[in-house]
């Protein structure tokens, strides 16, 4: 697929630097086209600077800055003006609930189609989007062909894989007079992760070590291999419900969707709530001391053997390893 000379946006999270995932739009964006980075935060200077690291040609913000983060509605009002104004068709996001939320807002003022969570995206010889998204806990892959011209798409995460910009661009700052006088009906007091687990968001992680009722309660073996591994600890209700981990780490229909390169499960049976959950993961791997379990079915690696003997010697064996 040849990328078009069209502009394509990626709006960024607009604070903390440049997260794991804005890098992954900013990727994307410039594969499809020519990439642009819309920063929502506050500061300019420094997004413009990374952004164009990133490859993005230019970096889009609030004329007179803006204190904090912008709320949803401000940020999809400025993204439909840098829109309409440098003419993209095509603006991604990440798929979390407030970019979904500017995805929604965003596409109704532009009057575009919205595919949400899609895990691969082209543009046609006639410049309209098609996407690829999973279904019905990874069973079914859903086409869809965007017929609108312009599109608004919340991209899955990791699936893309973020690749440096090998051509360094100048910064390129550009503002844009947007009216965003109507206030929001939230205001932002304070921002906080939850009390998941050290290390990176679950929903987003790459590496999934989860835990279940196989752990007893014990989940030291699965955090220190997370840790290791630059993963993320999650879980199943049963552990969530017996007070063992926040349950916020719950995977699955009653939980969170997770899509991580490797999942590895330990003491997890691979029950059908689990695994609409988890089952759209790259690499599965699962380590259990029942042969008959139904986790088995969809694990690409499979370990029959106690997690509490299994887990310690793969952290060990991973930490020989790398020296
Ligand atoms: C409406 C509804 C929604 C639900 N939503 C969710 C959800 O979102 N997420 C979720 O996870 N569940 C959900 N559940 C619960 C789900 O049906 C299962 O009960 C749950 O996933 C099982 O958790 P588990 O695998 O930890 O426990 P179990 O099914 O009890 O499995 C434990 C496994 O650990 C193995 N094991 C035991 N000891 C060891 C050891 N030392 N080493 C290795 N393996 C060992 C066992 O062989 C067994 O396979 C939901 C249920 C309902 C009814």
């Amino acid at each position: 697929m040849m990328p078009t000379a069209a502009p394509i946006l990626a709006v960024l999270a607009g604070h903390e630097g440049l997260t794991p995932t804005d890098r992954e739009l900013l990727t994307l964006a410039r594969r499809l086209g020519v990439g642009h980075a819309v920063w929502p935060g506050s500061g300019s200077e420094a997004p413009a600077e990374l952004c164009a690291l990133h490859g993005a040609s230019a970096t889009h913000v609030l004329a007179g800055g803006s204190s904090d983060s912008l709320s949803a509605d401000s940020t999809a009002a400025l993204v439909a003006a840098v829109a309409r104004e440098v003419g993209a068709n095509v603006v991604l996001l990440a798929s979390g609930p407030s970019a979904r939320e500017v995805a929604a807002l965003s596409a109704r003022l532009l009057g575009a189609g919205l595919v949400l969570d899609a895990s691969e995206i082209r543009i046609g010889a006639d410049d309209h989007v098609s996407a690829v998204r999973s279904a019905l806990s990874a069973t079914w892959d859903v086409h869809i062909h965007v017929k609108r011209p312009a599109a608004v798409v919340t991209v899955a995460p990791n699936s893309v894989t973020r690749i440096e910009a090998d051509d360094a661009r100048a910064a390129r700052l550009v503002e844009h007079a947007v009216d965003i006088a109507q206030p929001s009906a939230v205001t932002v007091i304070e921002r906080h992760r939850p009390d998941v687990s050290e290390g990176p968001d679950l929903a987003r992680a790459s590496v999934v070590v989860a835990g279940g009722r196989g752990t007893n309660g014990d989940f030291r073996a699965v955090r220190e291999l997370a840790e290791l591994l630059g993963g993320a600890v999650g879980s199943t209700r049963v552990a969530t419900d017996e007070g063992w981990i926040a349950p916020a780490t719950q995977i699955g229909q009653t939980g969170l969707t997770v899509a991580p390169r490797l999942y590895i499960g330990a003491g997890v049976s691979g029950a059908v709530h689990h695994r609409g959950g988890m089952q759209a993961a790259g690499t599965i791997v699962a380590i259990n001391t029942d042969r008959e379990a139904p986790i088995f079915e969809i694990a690409d690696v499979g370990v029959v053997g106690d997690l509490h003997t299994v887990l310690p010697q793969l952290t060990a064996e991973l930490r020989r390893r790398r020296g």
